[in-house]
């Protein structure tokens, strides 16, 4: 690969889970081996919009750009506290309608994510250097609801993270990475100015910036797991193939249950 390209990463939790749902959670001592493992590759780790900030300005530097998905409190317990050490700068899409809440779309689960992050917590990440992103309203799968809800969803998700924080809100990540064409113009016409899915591949500048494609890694992940990952590079970890995915394709299935019951 040419370091015009940008990998870049979807975390969830920073804590350990079991059940179908695991990997959406890294132990923090394993976020920080992973973290530590991109750093000694030679990656600077940046937050999505400073990413393409570098790339759009002609940075040839190797960078990955670190994201978490949905506000979690143990970001900033657990999350914030590794980033620190490893000198890295990260995005944190917060799911807006659920701060102080639980993670209600991951059903029977939820309870075993902890609680979402409060309001205040939330300025304590923005003052730790951490770009705050928007995650939407209620995360609901975005492409099956009508124009007034997708309009709901996005601009007043956008608008009451802007007011709270008193900063610019640029980044979006779609809720279970569903995207369309309207949905990523109403994203862009919003406000934002880049938006990111799941996609499991490098992003290329010359690509769609409402379409930042991320690679998530895993608990079962070891550092060096993930380097290989986001080069394209064999990953050697037995454990990896066994468990391939199954969190991510369950979270998937629980918002097209969900989806159907809204239409
Ligand atoms: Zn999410």
């Amino acid at each position: 690969m040419t370091w015009s390209t940008l990998p870049a990463l979807m975390y969830h939790s920073v804590s350990s889970v079991g059940g179908p749902l695991r990997d959406l959670a890294v132990p923090p001592e394993r976020l920080a081996e992973q973290l530590a493992a991109l750093s000694g590759a030679g990656y600077r780790l940046v937050g999505l919009t400073e990413a393409l900030d570098l790339l759009e300005r002609g940075s040839a530097e190797k960078m990955v750009a670190v994201t978490f998905d949905d506000g979690y409190r143990d970001f900033l317990t657990q999350g914030v506290p590794a980033l620190r050490k490893a000198g890295a700068g990260a995005t944190l899409y917060a799911s807006v309608g659920h701060l102080g809440g639980r993670a209600g779309w991951l059903g029977e689960w939820a309870d075993d994510f902890g609680p979402m992050m409060t309001w205040e917590d939330l300025d304590e990440v923005a003052a730790s250097g951490v770009e705050i992103g928007n995650h939407s309203l209620i995360h609901h799968p975005l492409d099956v609801l009508t124009a007034a809800q997708l309009r709901e969803e996005v601009v007043s998700s956008h608008d009451r993270l802007e007011q709270r924080l008193q900063r610019k809100v640029r980044s979006f990540a779609y809720p279970h990475g569903y995207n369309s064409d309207l949905v990523r113009r109403v994203v862009e016409q919003s406000g934002h100015d880049n938006a990111t899915e799941v996609g499991r591949r490098v992003h290329t500048p010359s690509e769609r910036r409402f379409a930042v494609p991320r690679f998530q890694p895993t608990p079962d992940h070891t550092g060096a797991d993930l380097v290989a990952l986001i080069e394209g590079g064999p990953v050697l970890s037995a454990q990896l193939k066994q468990y391939a995915q199954p969190g991510w394709r369950m979270v998937r299935k629980l918002a097209r249950k969900a989806g159907r019951n809204l239409t």
